[in-house]
């Protein structure tokens, strides 16, 4: 269990508090907005009604000592920056940050948040990515070039090989690092291992590379 502390009960404020508390953690939230606070009572573990760009205000509950801050303020760009600064600047661990527009996510770069999220355009990426490419279940981005993407074998041209004979790293530039088998089985792609269809693969590779092999995997 640890504990968190979440500032601003916005949409996505709001679902943060509501996903850790599910996972057994501890949230301490804080709103300015007394009746954002009232809903939200039952549900955090502690609530407060206070500003956070008041730098007594995050003394006093040791913003330091959470295993996480979330500054979930976006619309409110002024309030955001501030809190940001001021949270980075106690020393706590994990600063999150909520932004609503590039020149916010530059800003709390600068000020120093470990991780920026604009919940609408990252949402909009996914969604984009989605249509463009049904193939691709999920994936996560490595680097600027590489991918690790989870995909189904479709195709029975790759069916009952080995990934050895599949030949899979010579032929398309990708590299299973996972096999999760519809037999049951899994294993961290090892050569003699049997391609079924129906398997699911999670590949590494480049991601012009991935792209081009799912649309034939
Ligand atoms: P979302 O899209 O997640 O709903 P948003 O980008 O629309 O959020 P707002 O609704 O403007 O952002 O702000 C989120 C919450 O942050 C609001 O409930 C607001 O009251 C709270 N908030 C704004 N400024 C502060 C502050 N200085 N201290 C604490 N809470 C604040
Ligand atoms: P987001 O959080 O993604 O910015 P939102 O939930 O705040 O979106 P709006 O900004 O109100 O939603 O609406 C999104 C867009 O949809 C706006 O550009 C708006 O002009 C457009 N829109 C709203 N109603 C209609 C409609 N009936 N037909 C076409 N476009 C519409
Ligand atoms: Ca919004």
């Amino acid at each position: 269990m640890k504990t968190f502390c979440v500032i601003g009960l916005g949409r996505f404020g709001s679902s943060v508090v509501k996903n850790l508390i599910e996972d057994g953690h501890e949230v301490v939230a804080i709103d300015t907005d007394t009746k954002k606070i009232d809903n939200f009572k039952d549900i955090a573990t502690h609530v407060m009604i206070a500003d956070a760009t008041d730098e007594r205000v995050l003394k006093n509950i040791e913003i330091d000592k959470f295993d996480g801050v979330v500054v979930a303020i976006g619309k409110n760009m002024q309030a955001s920056i501030l809190t940001t600064m001021l949270v980075v600047e106690s020393g706590a661990k994990n600063v999150v940050a909520k932004a609503t527009t590039d020149v916010q996510v530059k800003v709390l770069t600068k000020v120093g948040a470990g991780k920026i999220i604009q919940p609408e355009k990252d949402a909009g990426e996914r969604v984009a990515d989605n249509l463009a490419h049904p193939d691709i279940s999920d994936y996560l981005d490595l680097s600027a070039d590489y991918s690790f993407v989870k995909m189904k074998v479709k195709n029975p041209k790759f069916a009952n090989l080995t990934l050895n004979q599949a030949n899979l790293t010579q032929d398309y530039g990708v590299n299973v690092a996972f096999i999760n088998k519809t037999d049951g089985t899994a294993n961290i792609g090892k050569h003699d291992t049997v391609i079924s269809i129906g398997d699911t693969l999670y590949v590494v590779g480049i991601k012009k590379d991935i792209e081009k092999f799912s649309e034939i995997i």
